[in-house]
């Protein structure tokens, strides 16, 4: 069975964020928006008013975890909210996820970069205390709403832009290895040829126009390129990973991400990484994988392991297969069996021909 998913609207332009009010009009009066704390007062007050909605805004510095939801669901219930909105980065938005999804009311995401795939789909990373991943588990519906303002996008820093390049360009190859494996995607399907034509159409305008949109944003002008990939990094791509499905390169991230050495890194950059490897391990061609990574490193993303902060290759590999072939994990979505040695060479292949295109470069 072919199935997809979406979010029901998609807005995206400088000065979206003046829109809010007249959007949220049609199912909600009373909308609580859940606003990273970091974010500078001329963007939370940038949302934009109708009358008879009367939004409620709340800083929040929290985490997604089940004791900040709990308390987020309390503290909207008892304001009456009949929409919940997150607005930031990936945490906000997957707790304003969460909560919309125990109240059962219509969510909104506000995304303020443009650093992965997530908004548009309906995927709630729920973490403990510590910042550790307590489980990957989906909201009943896709957002209501996905209200991106690339005025704000273009003011963020350059790097959040790049790592949501990186978590786009995975897409276009996890996707086309479910298809061939006949995995199934985010939820539970067949890819439609809709995810797949994203999917594509993501990873050429990531590829046409992202060195040009690095350039505009850190200019702070959002411009044609700007537009254009912020468009791949998060409709496409996130159309292309839900309903596309996941494989190689972020079994990789998981891997990575097991090492406190790359704590300091975003999804999008382990993500490009991973990306790499996945070339590898789909016997892309040398001159594909090579074209890919000076495309990255230009981009300004890690293409070897030392990048991500990891100095001992050899100490780092078991760690980072061990978790990337979990049975449960992504990766046995690829083509052909995985297993801890192919995988192990994979990421030595990456990591040596990541370490050739920097010394070209340099
Ligand atoms: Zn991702």
């Amino acid at each position: 069975m072919k199935i997809a998913a979406f979010p029901a609207r998609y807005v995206q332009g400088p000065g979206a964020l003046g829109r809010f009010g007249a959007e949220v009009a049609p199912f909600a009066r009373r909308p609580l928006v859940l606003a990273d704390a970091g974010l500078p007062d001329g963007v939370t007050g940038a949302l934009g008013a109708v009358d008879g909605v009367a939004a409620l805004l709340v800083a929040t510095a929290a985490a997604c975890t089940d004791e900040a939801i709990e308390a987020t669901v309390a503290e909207a219930r008892a304001a009456g909210a009949d929409a919940i909105a997150g607005m930031g980065g990936g945490k906000v938005i997957d707790l304003g996820r969460a909560v919309a999804d125990a109240m059962d009311v219509p969510f909104v995401a506000i995304p303020t970069v443009a650093a992965s795939d997530a908004p548009c789909s309906a995927v709630v990373i729920v973490y403990d205390a510590a910042g550790a991943v307590v489980r990957a588990a989906r909201a009943r519906v896709n957002p209501r709403l996905v209200l991106v303002d690339t005025a704000v996008i273009a003011a963020a820093p350059p790097r959040f832009l790049a790592a949501g390049i990186g978590d786009a360009l995975a897409t276009y190859y996890e996707a086309e290895a479910c298809a061939r494996s006949g995995a199934p995607n985010k939820l539970g399907g067949q890819a439609t040829r809709l995810a797949l034509a994203a999917a594509a159409v993501c990873r050429d305008t990531v590829l046409d126009h992202g060195l040009a949109a690095m350039e505009e944003c850190r200019a702070g002008v959002p411009g044609e390129a700007l537009e254009a990939v912020v468009e791949a990094n998060i409709l496409l791509s996130g159309l292309g990973f839900e309903s596309g499905g996941l494989a190689a390169a972020h079994a990789i991230h998981n891997g990575l991400a097991e090492l406190h050495e790359t704590h300091g890194a975003l999804h999008g950059e382990k993500v490009a990484f991973g990306t790499l490897v996945e070339l590898v391990l789909g016997e892309a061609s040398e001159d594909e994988i090579r074209r890919i990574a000076t495309f990255l490193a230009a981009a300004g993303l890690p293409v070897t392991l030392a990048e991500l902060g990891i100095g001992d290759v050899e100490a780092a590999l078991p760690v980072i297969v061990e978790r990337a072939i979990r049975p449960t994990d992504n990766i046995h979505n690829e083509p052909r069996p995985m297993t801890a040695a192919i995988v192990a060479d994979a990421i030595r292949r990456a990591d040596a021909l990541g370490l050739s295109i920097q010394s070209m470069t340099a």
